[in-house]
């Protein structure tokens, strides 16, 4: 646990306390310190208003003053410190129309789930919990606290949270709150994009991401956020190699691999790698095919990331992990510039730990994760990636003019460097003299 952040937010709670005000520890981090794991970050929930708290703490900023909220620093830490309020009704299914100062009864309950509805008072080491926190914390349910229909009607995103919350703890969704989370699915557009992103990721990475996937669908949000997913279900596929099931039961056995708190990108890798089997399938006689699914998948996979707004490293990342998923298998036939090269491209561990979860999830042989393993082990850096030998301006120097053919030989006296057979410069011009002419470039 991050000790030095709860001693400042504890530091925070006594100043308010000494200057006469209430001041708890609030929301998810009371959730985390119930259940013994670290809290990503401590806010504090007080009677102070806004600009008291302001005037109280050297360092601050008024990032949502006018909903109650100053980020208080301490040594450059930032922790938010909100003013008890309750919200206006919901007009738009996305805020709150206005925000009223209130009591701490209201505090709780405009909160969206019982387990982060909680506050904590460090000094006297006892929790406050006026929503039945507890109880669901130790029965392991996501319950919307009130009409759960109404809280999801006034905010939408909170779909996702419950999803997000449900998937990271290995919690259920209450029946109730399932139900109207399965109502106000198809509403989940109201949602920006980029929020929308945001919690998919976070669904993803934050632990069970198998888990958040069939949360996902069985709560109707799949249909809108993720088609292309929810297509997965019932593509049959060879079942010697894929005894697990379809391409949606394998994607869940893959997902189930991933570790806690793994990258993004090897996590959409994951999700997506076989995303385009549905729109390759064809019975050519009478064998399964998915001819062309890698790279049809790696542009489906930019699609959808690019929808999601996620950034551009992200797209292109996890369209290459897609698009070479396979390529893999071939690596101990490969020749040795072949392997070189691939072993030294951007991404390539992540790409093998695809390789390796995809193979794990189905019946196919690991020889090939092994053998790449070894080989990364084999070379360093710099024999992946050796200096060249020789470059364009030595061929205008041998007299070749300069064009295409400048690619090609540069290429294969780059290959025969890797392979081993070429090993200094005087050697690559020799060979450049021998096998190539400069009147007539190949
Ligand atoms: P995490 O560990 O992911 O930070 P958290 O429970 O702290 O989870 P935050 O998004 O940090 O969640 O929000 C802090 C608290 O603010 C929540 O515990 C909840 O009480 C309240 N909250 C946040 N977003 C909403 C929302 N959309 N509707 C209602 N309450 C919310
Ligand atoms: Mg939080």
């Amino acid at each position: 646990m991050d000790n030095s952040k709860e001693a400042r937010a504890l530091g925070i709670i006594r100043h308010l306390r000494d200057c006469g005000f209430t001041a708890y520890m609030a929301g998810g981090c009371v959730r985390d310190r119930i259940l013994g794991v670290a809290a990503k970050d401590y806010d504090i929930a007080t009677d102070a208003r806004p600009e008291v708290v302001q005037r109280l703490f050297p360092n601050t900023v008024a990032v949502g003053a006018k909903f109650g909220v100053v980020v208080v620093l301490i040594d450059e830490v930032p922790f938010e410190v909100a003013t008890f309020r309750a919200d206006a009704p919901y007009l738009d299914g996305r805020r709150p129309s206005a925000v009223h100062f209130g009591t701490i009864e209201a505090d709780a309950q405009r909160r969206d789930f019982t387990i982060g509805g909680m506050f904590y008072d460090p000094i006297n080491d006892r929790i406050i919990d006026l929503v039945g926190g507890q109880r669901d914390l130790r029965a392991g349910v996501i319950r919307a606290i009130g009409d759960p229909r109404q809280r999801f009607a006034e905010d939408r995103l909170r779909m996702l949270r419950a999803v997000r919350f449900a998937a990271r703890l290995n919690f259920d969704i209450e029946s109730a709150t399932l139900d109207a989370i399965v109502r106000a699915a198809p509403a989940i557009t109201d949602v920006s994009a980029e929020r929308i992103g945001d919690e998919i990721v976070m669904i993803m990475t934050e632990g069970n991401p198998a888990r958040g996937m069939e949360l996902l669908r069985r709560s109707g949000l799949m249909r809108p956020l993720l088609p292309e997913v929810e297509a997965l279900i019932g593509c049959e596929q060879p079942a010697n190699f894929h005894p697990e099931g379809d391409v949606y039961r394998h994607t869940l056995l893959a997902l189930s691999m991933l570790d806690e708190r793994c990258t993004e990108t090897l996590a959409f890798g994951v999700l997506f790698h076989d995303i385009a089997k549905p729109p390759t399938r064809e019975l050519r006689d009478g064998k399964t095919t998915f001819y062309g699914h890698t790279e049809m998948g790696a542009e489906m996979a930019a699609n959808i990331l690019q929808r999601l707004r996620r950034s551009r490293f992200v797209q292109s990342r996890v369209a290459y992990l897609v698009h070479y998923h396979l390529r893999m298998s071939d690596a101990p036939r490969m020749r040795p510039s072949t392997l070189k090269r691939m072993l030294a491209e951007e991404g390539f561990d992540e790409l093998l730990t695809l390789a390796q979860i995809d193979a794990l999830a189905s019946s196919s042989y690991l020889g090939f994760y092994h053998f790449c393993r070894r080989a990364m082990q084999a070379h360093k850096p710099e024999q992946l990636r050796p200096p060249r030998l020789i470059d364009g301006q030595d061929l205008i120097d041998m007299g070749f003019t300069p064009g295409p053919a400048f690619k090609t030989i540069l290429k294969d006296v780059e290959d025969l460097q890797l392979d081993g057979e070429l090993r200094d410069r005087t050697a690559a011009l020799d060979y450049v003299r021998s096998h190539y002419s400069s009147a007539s470039p190949p």
